[in-house]
Parts: C-alpha cells; structure tokens; sequence
C-alpha cells in the first residue's frame, strides 16, 4: 500500500530549536505519526542558532531560485534526522534566518489585546511559507497533505491556491492549518502581498481579509482558518470555546464559518523525556509502583534547592510563562489569603511580564518560609518541581491545550486547573485533579483550600493521575483520522 506523504512546516522543532509548546509538539507529533505508516516530512527555517554540525545537518540542493520582494533571490534546502527518528526534516537556508534568535522583534501588543510580531518577522516567514511551496515545485515533491502550523505558514495554502494551481502536482495536495495560539496573528499591513507577489483579488481569503479590515491589514491567522481545506486547533473544548467571544480573539465569525472543517485534538507529551523512571534531572526515580518514598524525597530536596523549610506540608507548583493567560490575576490574591492562614509551601519557576515577576518576589519575600521564587527559564529545575512538588498550579484564563498539567499527572503532581481548553479535557474534577469553573479568585481560593484538606488523603488520586495516558500516540491516532478524511 503507498504511503500517504505528509510535509509538515513550521517555525519551531525540537531539539533543533524551541521557544514554546510549537516546538515541542513539532518534535514529537511527526515521530508518532510515522509509527501509523506515514511518511513524515518536516521543514523549518535554518536558524543561525541551529547547531549544524551537533544535529548533522547536510546539504541537499544549493541556489533555489524565488522571487520576493519583486527580486530575485536564493536559499539553500538542507537536511537532518534526530537520533532514533524516521522523519525527515528539511531545512531552508538564506540570510533572513541566519540570526542567532528565532523571532527577531518581540511581540506586539495591539489594543484588541491581540499581538503580533515585528514587521520583519512577518515578512521571514512569508519568505519561508513561499519557499516551502518551491522547494514542492523544484523537487518535484509528491506531497499528499500540507500541514500548517500557526500564523508563520498561515499564507501556505493561498500560495498553493494561486500560485501552484497550474502545476499538475499542486493540483492534489490538500492542507490542514493547526492553530496552536490563536492570539498569536500575524498582522501586518497590506505591502506584505506586494512583497510575497500574491495578487489582492485573487484568493478569497486574501480579499475577505482587505475588506473586513478596511484594507489596510492583513491577519495571517485569518487567512490560514479561511484558506485551509480543514483547520484544527489542539484539543477539542478550545475547538468549540474558539467559536465565542470570549475566545474568539476577533475571529470567531471566521472559526464559525469554518465549523464543519473544525477540529479538536489534545497534544500529547513525549513519554520518553517525561518519563519519571527515567529521568536523569531528579534525585530519585519512581513509578506509579513505588512512588511514595521516591516522591518523598524528591520533595525535601526540592525545598532544599529552593531554601524552605524542610516539612511535611502540602507543596505546592508554578511552572509558567508568567503573564495574564495563566491566570495570574486570580492566583496571587488567592494566595495571600491562602499564606496567612494554611501551612503550606508554594516552588515557582518562570519569567514573563515584569509586574508578576516582581509579584511573585515581593511574595517570597513577604513569607520566606513558604513561598520560593526562581524567576528563569531552566528545564531541569522544572522537571524537579513536577517530581517534587504535590500539587500543579494552572488555573489559566484560557488554555489551548496546556502541557504542564500533563506533565504534572505524569510526575504524580496533583494538577489543580480551571475548566477551560484543554485543561477542561485532560482533568477530571476529583480523579485526576482539581478543578473549578469560574475565573473568580474566590473560585481559586477555596479549592486550595479544598486541596489542603485532601493532602493526607491523595493516593488515589496521584495514581490515577500517573496511569492516565498522554503519550502521543493516541494524538497521532486522530491525527491519521483526521489526514484520511481530508486526503
Ligand atoms: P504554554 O505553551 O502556553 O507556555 P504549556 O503548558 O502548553 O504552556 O507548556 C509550557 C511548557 O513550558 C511546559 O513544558 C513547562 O514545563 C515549560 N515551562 C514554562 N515555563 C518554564 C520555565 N520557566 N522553565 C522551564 N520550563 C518552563
């Protein structure tokens, strides 16, 4: 039986390169699928911070011609394997992405409360999403289905559509678009048309998009979920919160529209790297067989390694991006009432806006006995607070999917989470962890304090939580469902 060939393209890859959960899901998501009898191919930007010789990265065609900007250029198509991996990952090589970071601006915030990135980011990735569909062209790539991550490949399936529709081998190929941050659009103004060659009139979502926005912008992220054969985003309640107002991020008329061609799938985790017995970051390895003492210890070296107090009270986990979505707003109220009265202790690991990192310093100084604060980006400490920690603190705002609380449950870390996205999927109130419903600090506060009282009592819960599965390979399973019915 032939093989359906997917190529998948996006921004991020892990180990190659990270920044978020993309990455994370680009590392592990393709790996699964080739398990399903697929052939996976994937293709990112070559980075200047992608380690060339570590990851063996070896040339494959020299001097692609594209034209950009109305000139004429070229970029260089290169190729890796990860270790222990069948797919093959292509790399696109010219000097926008030669840069030591991945995006070069930082966000943008609008005053929707949208953001987007820096101009120059939006032009890099409309560069890559055109040289994707080349690299298809000159290589003759037989490709069934396209798979599109976020805004940065938003504009493939137009480039597809208007450009490529005359070549035979375009005719076929279908596209999926992921939406992994639906926040996250891609706005620029309308000379980004000029500067990829698409024409304004042509494409339906292109001339949607000018006139909604009275023709002076352009949202990649609205393309993308009006252009694509079928969109999905990555668990099935924020597939259907995604419909409303409230977390629609001005597109939910658009999402709406699109319903039919709508999905959900959960992310799973890399059950290899998450993987409590094995893991080479924390003290002592357990399974769900003998966690007790394990997890134990884990957590008395844990306070160690955040100078508290060595004690038998319920420890509590943060290990975030710190900004608004994360619920941030309704958590450290919460808390103030929680710490004057309860014994308990708070590990917190993360860096974002300054006002909640300073926050979350100001806390720690105010109860040096039960709140400890590392404001950094450090994986291993992470790992230790999952394995160390009793419970996993996520009472986001919204939450696409969320991996930390899959991790959490993986670790034994009880995951206390509010019911939105994926969160509202992947928790079950009282079995796998603790859940509320409304964004209310009152909300937040009495199921801490509901968790303070289960603290003698969490067994049962902790071994659901870590026999639960969120390997990736019930993910991939819908993921080929999905490719089936759109291929
Ligand atoms: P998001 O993608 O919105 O940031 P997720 O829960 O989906 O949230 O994924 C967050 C991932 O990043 C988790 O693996 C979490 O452990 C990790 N992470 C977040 N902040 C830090 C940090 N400061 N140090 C180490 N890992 C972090």
């Amino acid at each position: 039986m032939k093989k359906n060939k997917i190529l998948m393209a996006a921004a991020e890859l892990f180990p190659l390169v990270k920044v978020g959960g993309l990455g994370d899901v680009i590392g592990s998501l393709p790996d699964a699928l080739t398990k399903l009898n697929l052939d996976i191919n994937v293709i990112i930007p070559f980075y200047g911070v992608i380690d060339k010789n570590k990851f063996k990265i070896k040339l494959v065609k020299k001097r692609i011609s594209i034209e950009i900007d109305n000139k004429k250029t070229y970029f260089d198509l290169y190729q890796t394997k990860v270790p222990k991996s069948k797919v093959k990952i292509f790399l696109i090589k010219h000097k926008l992405f030669n840069f030591k970071k991945i995006y070069l601006g930082g966000r943008k915030y609008l005053k929707s409360g949208k953001y987007t990135r820096e101009i120059k980011d939006i032009e890099r990735f409309t560069f890559f999403s055109k040289a994707v569909a080349e690299v298809i062209k000159k290589l003759n790539w037989n490709i069934d289905l396209l798979h599109c991550h976020d805004w940065h490949t938003a504009l493939l399936p137009t480039f597809l559509d208007e450009y490529y529709i005359k070549y035979k081998d375009f005719k076929n190929i279908k596209t999926l678009f992921t939406i992994h941050n639906l926040a996250n659009q891609g706005i620029s103004g309308l000379d980004i048309l000029d500067y990829a060659g698409l024409d304004h009139k042509m494409t339906p979502a292109l001339m949607e998009d000018y006139y909604d926005l009275d023709g002076d912008k352009i949202d990649a992220m609205k393309i993308g979920i009006l252009s694509a054969d079928y969109i999905n985003t990555v668990s099935p309640n924020y597939a259907q919160e995604i419909l409303t107002k409230e977390y629609g991020e001005g597109l939910e008329i658009y999402l709406q529209r699109r319903k039919k061609h709508l999905r959900g799938i959960v992310n799973g985790i890399d059950y290899k790297f998450f993987n409590p017995q094995k893991d080479k970051f924390i003290k002592n390895k357990y399974t769900v067989k003998n966690y007790k003492k394990a997890k134990n210890n884990n957590k008395k070296y844990l306070q160690k390694e955040y100078n508290l107090p060595i004690q038998d009270v319920p420890l509590f986990g943060l290990v975030t991006r710190l900004v608004k979505q994360k619920g941030l707003d309704i958590l450290l109220p919460a808390l103030e009432n929680i710490l004057i009265k309860q014994k308990i202790q708070l590990v917190v690991l993360g860096t974002g806006q300054k006002k909640y990192e300073e926050a979350f310093i100001k806390l720690t100084n105010k109860y040096p006995n039960k709140v400890s604060s590392k404001i950094t980006f450090n994986a291993e400490i992470a790992q230790r607070i999952y394995a160390g920690t009793d419970f996993f603190l996520m009472p986001s705002r919204f939450e696409p999917c969320g991996l930390g609380q899959m991790i959490a449950m993986r670790y034994g870390s009880i995951p206390i989470v509010r019911s939105t996205g994926g969160l509202k999927d992947t928790v079950k109130n009282n079995k796998t962890g603790l859940v509320f419903n409304k964004y209310k600090k009152q909300e937040l506060e009495k199921i801490l304090l509901k968790s303070i009282k289960l603290y003698n009592k969490r067994d049962k819960i902790i071994k659901n939580c870590m026999l639960t599965n969120f390997s990736w390979e019930n993910s991939a399973q819908q993921y080929l469902k999905l490719y089936n019915k759109i291929i």
